[in-house]
C-alpha cells in the first residue's frame, strides 16, 4: 500500500494533465472573487482523512470552491498591487521543475540546473552593467533578497571597519523604500536612516546633505536605492547614490524587485543609470519578467561577500578567496540551504523566445500606463493624473471621492469582475492604481474601467 503512493497512476495523471491544459488555454484568465472562510471550512471539512479520497472528487474540490477563492494575479484584469504574468513556457517548465523534483542546493547534486539559472544571472548582471565576476542566486521573492543582501552588507561593513558586537550601524533609506527592506532593518538590528525625496525620488544629493547634517554619520554603512518605487514606479538617482556611497564607502544595495525589469525596456533604460555600481542588486522575475511565483534574482557585484557570509559554516577566511565560478553552491549566497531551481521555468521562457520578446512585452506595460494617463487626460474630466507614469503603473484620482468611495468603487468593479484595482495612499490622499505588466491587459479593459469611475 505504502508503494502506491509513488507508482504511476494513470487516471490521476490524465485528471491532472487535463486540468493544466485548460487552465493553461484560459483567454482571459477569469479574476475570480475573495474567499468566504466558513464556506471553505464546510467544503474542506473532514477531508484529511485516514483513508483518503478518489483524485477526481479533490479535484473538482480544488477546481469548483478553492481555486475561485483565490484571485487569479495572471487575469489581465488584475491591475492591483504587481501581477504576475507568466509565460506559457515559463508555467509549463516549473510543471517540470517539479516532475523532475529538481533542487538547486550546490553543484555536487546540481550543476546542470544551477549552470542554466547562472546562465540567466549574468544576461540580467550584462543588462545592468555589473562586472564578469557578479554572481548570485535565486531566492523566493524580493523580501528574501533584500534580507540576504543588506545582511551582506551588515556584515562587511563589521568586518571591514572593526566594529565591535552591537556596534550602532545604520542604512541609509526613503519614505518610499519597500516595506520589506523596513522589516529587513528590524530582523538584521540595523536602524534607519531616513532620507527625505524630492518628488519622491531619493538623490544623491539628499544623500549627502543628510550626511553632512547627522550627527553620527560613521553609523551609516549603506544605502538602499529603489530601482522602480512600488506605487509610482518612480527609480531613484542610482548614479547619484552610487557616487555618495563611494565616497562614504557605503553599501550600495538596488531593490529592483518590481521595476528591475525595466533594464530589458529600450525606453526606460536610462532611468537606471548607476545601477552599474550596486553592490547589490535585487529583481523579482515573478513580476516583472513573466516568471512564475516564487522567483528573485539576487545579484551581489562581489559574490565572494555573500560567501562567507552565508555559507552555513561561515569562516571570514572565505572573504579571501574569489571563488572558482565553475563550481557555484546557490546555498552559499543567501540565508537558504534546501533550494527549489527556481530559475528554471525564467531560463527556460528565455531561451525559447529569447531578450527581445522580453522587451516588448515590459515595453507593452510601459506603452499601457502612458496611454492610460493620456486617455484620462483627453476623455475623463472627473479623473486626474496624480503622478505622470515613469514606469508601467499609473497612480490617478476621481476628483470629489473621498477614502470610502475608492473602496467601495474597488469592491463592487471585483464583484461585477470588471477589474481588481485597489485604492493606494498618496501624499496621505487616498487615491487609485493601475499596475499594468500583463502584455493581454487592453485599453478596451481599461476603458470599461474607467467608466464605472464616472
Ligand atoms: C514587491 C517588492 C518587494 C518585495 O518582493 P516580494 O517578492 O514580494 O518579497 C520589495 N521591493 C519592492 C520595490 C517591491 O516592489
Amino acid at each position: 500500500m505504502t508503494q502506491r503512493m509513488h507508482q504511476y497512476d494513470a487516471r490521476m495523471v490524465d485528471l491532472v494533465f487535463d486540468y493544466m491544459r485548460e487552465r493553461l488555454q484560459y483567454d482571459p484568465v477569469p479574476l475570480d472573487h475573495p474567499g468566504d472562510g466558513e464556506r471553505l471550512a464546510v467544503a474542506l471539512e473532514g477531508l484529511l482523512s485516514a483513508g483518503g479520497n478518489d483524485p477526481a472528487e479533490v479535484l473538482k474540490l480544488y477546481d469548483h470552491e478553492l481555486s475561485r477563492a483565490v484571485i487569479s494575479a495572471d487575469s489581465p484584469r488584475y491591475l492591483s498591487f504587481i501581477p504576475c504574468a507568466p509565460t506559457k513556457a515559463a508555467l509549463l517548465f516549473d510543471m517540470v521543475v517539479s516532475c523532475a523534483s529538481l533542487q538547486g542546493i550546490s553543484w555536487l547534486e546540481a550543476a546542470g540546473a544551477i549552470a542554466a539559472e547562472n546562465q540567466v544571472l549574468r544576461l540580467i548582471s550584462d543588462r545592468a552593467g555589473l562586472p564578469d565576476t557578479a554572481g548570485g542566486c535565486f531566492v523566493s521573492g524580493g523580501s528574501a533578497g533584500n534580507l540576504s543582501a543588506l545582511v551582506v552588507a551588515r556584515d562587511t561593513a563589521r568586518h571591514k571597519r572593526g566594529l565591535a558586537p552591537g556596534a550602532r550601524m545604520r542604512i541609509a533609506v526613503s519614505d518610499q523604500t519597500h516595506s520589506s527592506v523596513t522589516n529587513t532593518l528590524h530582523i538584521i538590528g540595523v536602524e534607519k536612516l531616513l532620507v527625505p525625496t524630492t518628488g519622491h525620488r531619493l538623490t544623491g544629493d539628499a544623500l549627502r546633505a543628510a550626511l553632512a547634517a547627522d550627527g553620527d554619520p560613521g553609523s551609516v554603512i549603506g544605502v538602499v536605492g529603489t530601482a522602480g518605487t512600488t506605487n509610482a514606479g518612480i527609480v531613484d538617482d542610482l548614479a547619484g547614490l552610487a557616487e555618495v556611497a563611494r565616497e562614504f564607502d557605503l553599501w550600495f544595495h538596488v531593490d529592483g524587485a518590481y521595476g528591475g525589469a525595466g533594464l530589458f525596456a529600450p525606453s526606460v533604460r536610462a532611468k537606471y543609470d548607476g545601477i552599474e555600481h550596486a553592490d547589490s542588486f535585487v529583481v523579482d522575475p515573478h513580476k516583472w519578467l513573466f516568471a512564475p511565483f516564487d522567483c528573485a534574482a539576487l545579484i551581489y557585484r562581489k559574490p565572494w561577500l555573500a560567501k562567507g557570509v552565508h555559507t552555513q559554516d561561515a569562516s571570514y577566511l572565505d572573504v579571501l578567496h574569489t571563488g572558482d565560478n565553475s563550481e557555484w553552491n546557490p546555498t552559499d549566497y543567501a540565508y537558504h540551504l534546501t533550494r527549489r531551481a527556481r530559475g528554471l521555468p525564467l531560463w527556460f521562457s528565455l531561451a525559447v523566445h529569447g531578450t527581445d520578446a522580453y522587451g516588448e512585452a515590459i515595453e507593452a506595460g510601459i506603452a499601457l500606463a502612458r496611454d492610460t494617463a493620456a486617455l484620462i487626460r483627453a476623455e475623463y474630466p472627473d479623473l486626474e493624473v496624480v503622478h505622470e507614469p515613469e514606469l508601467s503603473s499609473l497612480v490617478y484620482r476621481r476628483r470629489g471621492w473621498a477614502a470610502a468611495d475608492y473602496y467601495a468603487w474597488s469592491q463592487r468593479l471585483l464583484a461585477d469582475q470588471t477589474g481588481f484595482v485597489t485604492p493606494t495612499g498618496w501624499e496621505g490622499e487616498v487615491v487609485s492604481r493601475f499596475a499594468f505588466l500583463h502584455p493581454g491587459t487592453t485599453m478596451a479593459m481599461v476603458r470599461e474601467i474607467l467608466d464605472t469611475m464616472v
